[in-house]
């Protein structure tokens, strides 16, 4: 069945800054990925902030920065500083798998850094290191400690399950919320290019997640829509001090809901992660238009938003690390 979808208001952009990064997770970027995009192919600092600039005019008030891994782009600390000048943007966050965060942590929140993510699949070493490909998670592990003392609006975990890999890990990062004010979120695997033959059969869907967490620890507490921007269902173990969230990417629609939009490195703008439509905003920049062109055309973009949702223009191809995951 085809839903019909209205566009929906958009206020989040994510923003993926390179399409490079220091770890090989077996989902997402692997070893053989060599071709990254030249320098000259990436959106410059100034670039992205022109863009936000004029998205915010229209409605963009949050910006998220990923990749690739955002913290191996020299002085992204700059860019947080050139779009926290941006006036209506009221929160900037990034999403990083942690290697370089515990290092850059101070610089980032001295440029604004309101909210970070981190991906972490596991918690232990050698399970790490088969999953990431490097030998990093003492690194990682600093930079979730460090960020939860950092006064952050949120902290996030990320994790990713792959059945007979890391799923028995699941009581683990849900016990991490008892004492820690964190999100800790299951993200649902999803297919992509480089994985998924070798992964499809790994691929552990929430709800048995969840079941598992309330047989040991009860009934999760649901807990308001509006704490978080994203499409994550958030819960609460009775009386613990965080929250733990599920984002159903495979087994749930929610595209009636989906206030973002998405901003390659290499300069095209998505109105969704599976779609194969999007924009070269780059171009369109590159060429000097004026403000107000460039503005009639981003307009036009965010009014078919609701055009291109999963159902209608799904592509199961796509490299995560240039769009964003
Ligand atoms: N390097 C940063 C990081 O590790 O968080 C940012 C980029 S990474 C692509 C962003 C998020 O996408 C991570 O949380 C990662 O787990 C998730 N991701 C990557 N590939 C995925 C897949 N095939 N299915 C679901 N989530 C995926």
């Amino acid at each position: 069945m085809e839903r019909s979808i209205k566009s929906n208001r958009v206020n989040y952009l994510r923003v993926s800054v390179t399409d490079r990064c220091n770890l090989r997770c077996v989902y997402c970027q692997t070893f053989e990925d060599k071709d990254f995009l030249p320098r000259s192919e990436i959106l410059s600092y100034e670039e992205i902030t022109k863009i936000v600039s004029i998205l915010s005019l229209s409605g963009v008030s949050i910006v998220r920065f990923t990749g690739g891994e955002p913290l191996v782009r020299p002085q992204i600390e700059k860019l947080i500083s050139m779009i926290k000048e941006i006036r209506s943007i009221r929160s900037i966050g990034m999403t990083t798998n942690g290697v370089l965060l515990e290092e850059k942590l101070n610089y980032l929140k001295n440029s604004g850094l309101d909210t970070v993510n981190i991906s972490i699949d596991s918690l232990k070493r050698e399970r790490y290191k088969k999953i990431s490909g490097f030998d990093y998670l003492d690194r990682v592990w600093g930079s979730v400690v460090k960020a939860i003392s950092a006064d952050f609006k949120a902290v996030k975990l990320n994790t990713i399950l792959l059945k007979g890999i890391n799923d028995d890990e699941v009581l683990d990062f849900a016990e991490l919320t008892l004492d820690n004010n964190i999100y800790v979120r299951f993200i649902e695997y999803f297919p992509t290019v480089s994985d998924f033959y070798t992964l499809k059969y790994r691929y552990v869907p929430n709800k048995l997640v969840k079941e598992k967490i309330e047989r040991k620890f009860g009934k999760l507490l649901p807990v308001s829509e509006f704490v978080g921007n994203g499409p994550a269902k958030n819960y609460t173990i009775r009386g613990a001090a965080g929250y733990i969230g599920f984002i159903n990417s495979n087994t749930e629609f929610f595209c009636h809901n989906c206030n973002r939009i998405r901003l390659s490195a290499s300069g095209n703008l998505y109105p969704c992660l599976f779609s194969s439509f999007n924009i070269n905003v780059k171009e369109i920049v590159r060429k000097n238009e004026n403000e107000r062109e460039i503005k009639k055309l981003l307009d036009e973009f965010l009014l078919n938003k609701g055009n291109y949702t999963k159902e209608k223009t799904r592509r199961y191809k796509f490299i995560m690390s240039d769009i964003g995951g």
